[in-house]
């Protein structure tokens, strides 16, 4: 018999017999209402007891059954590698050559992350990324040199005015991918102008200016204020596409809808032209994540999510004053497929100014409508 079933039973036994001790010694002091109540109340005590020790041991099953190590993550049903066995990181100590391709499960790959939210200057967020890494060059650009990077991994991000949140964006994010012993560099794709907001259309430009520069082979879509709670979330291209940002903590930790691609999202280079990149057609606050979602699976790929906890983010809260919402992002969305083929990558003009700064590249872009021609929908 296992120690949860030995548990359950002496408690059970324990109960029972305070009972029978208790209505034998004072059953005459007790008038026969009170004697029913006493027994009543024992009744759901014992049930209780029962129900509190048969839910630990439904946790004990199930944390065994799920969490890596049995340790480091608390159960959940709620992710999509679950038919993946669990996976094993390096031990402690493991070498590798420079000569060899880097590992994906690094030792140094530790599990759950401090989330630190306070401001801070860009500039101090560069004076320490640079001691630290004085191999960092202009751009942000970075590799590991005790092995081979594994990927090559562009990091777009969408930006315009919120300049508190750049610098504590790259001071979790940019010693994370070097754990990973990724190859990266920060690409920072700022709106000028005075239309609405365009996030899908500034990851196209954020892509093609990141191809001049380097033979990327994965493009990762990263919002300024979402900070990963797991360095196992791993940002190279294994099993692209894929949605990194599954769980949020301004969602309760839970996917909001099966289609949800936003937040945090990643494709390889070869699968983000095959799909013509994202639309440019969506102004204004939504819907064109939903679209990407649509131009992947036109494409016949699966998306893949980090398992159980490795999938957990916090957003630096912000309000949405003076940020317009996107009405028509509906009627769009009923035409995803044919408007795949004729907006996107193929149908976008763009003048940028690019800026080297010591943590990322700045391509500050005026966008508007006549940039990338297409039919009403
Ligand atoms: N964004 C920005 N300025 C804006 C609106 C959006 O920089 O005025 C960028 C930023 O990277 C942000 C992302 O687009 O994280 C998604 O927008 P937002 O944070 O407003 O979306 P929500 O928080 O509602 O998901
Ligand atoms: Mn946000």
């Amino acid at each position: 018999m296992s120690p949860t079933k030995t548990a359950i039973r002496v408690i059970v036994f324990m109960n029972s017999f305070l009972h029978i001790l208790i209505s034998v010694l004072f059953f005459p002091f007790f008038t026969v209402n009170e004697y029913v109540f006493m027994v009543q109340a024992r009744g759901i005590q014992i049930r209780e007891n029962v129900k509190n020790i048969g839910a630990q041991v439904l946790e004990q099953v199930v944390r065994g059954a799920y969490s890596i190590n049995g340790t480091d993550y608390s159960y959940d049903f709620n992710f999509s590698e679950s038919d993946a066995p669990p996976t094993t990181y390096l031990p402690e100590g493991f070498t590798y050559l420079p000569s060899q391709v880097c590992p994906e499960k690094l030792p140094s790959m530790k599990g759950r992350l401090e989330v630190n939210m306070t401001e801070i200057s860009l500039e101090e967020v560069e004076r320490f990324s640079l001691e630290r890494e004085p191999s960092m060059a202009p751009g942000g650009f970075w590799k590991p040199t005790d092995c081979l990077p594994r990927w090559k991994v562009a990091i777009l991000v969408p930006f315009r005015n919120r300049h508190e949140h750049l610098p504590i964006l790259l001071r979790h994010l940019v010693p994370v991918l070097q754990k990973q012993r990724l190859q990266f560099a920060f690409y920072v794709i700022e709106q000028g102008g005075t239309e609405p907001f365009n996030r899908a259309m500034l990851f196209n430009v954020g892509f093609k200016e990141a191809m001049k520069d380097l033979d990327w082979d994965c493009l990762i879509f990263h919002d300024v204020d979402h900070l990963m709670e797991n360095d196992r979330n791993y940002y190279g291209c294994t099993d692209m596409p894929r949605h990194f940002a599954v769980k949020l903590d301004k969602y309760s930790y839970m996917l909001p809808y099966n289609e949800f691609f936003g937040g945090v999202s990643g494709l390889m280079v070869k699968q983000f032209k095959k799909i013509n990149g994202f639309p440019n057609a969506f102004w204004g606050w939504g819907g064109e994540d939903d679209d990407l979602w649509n131009r992947v699976q036109f494409a016949n790929y699966t998306v893949s999510r980090p398992q159980g906890d490795q999938g957990r983010y916090m957003s630096i809260p912000h309000h949405h004053r003076g940020e317009a919402q996107f009405l028509g992002r509906y009627t769009l969305l009923r035409h995803s497929k044919e408007r795949q083929k004729v907006d996107g990558l193929n149908n976008l003009n763009y003048f940028p100014l690019v800026s080297r700064s010591p943590l990322f590249t700045n391509i500050t872009v005026s966008l508007s409508r006549k940039l990338a021609p297409i039919a009403d929908y």
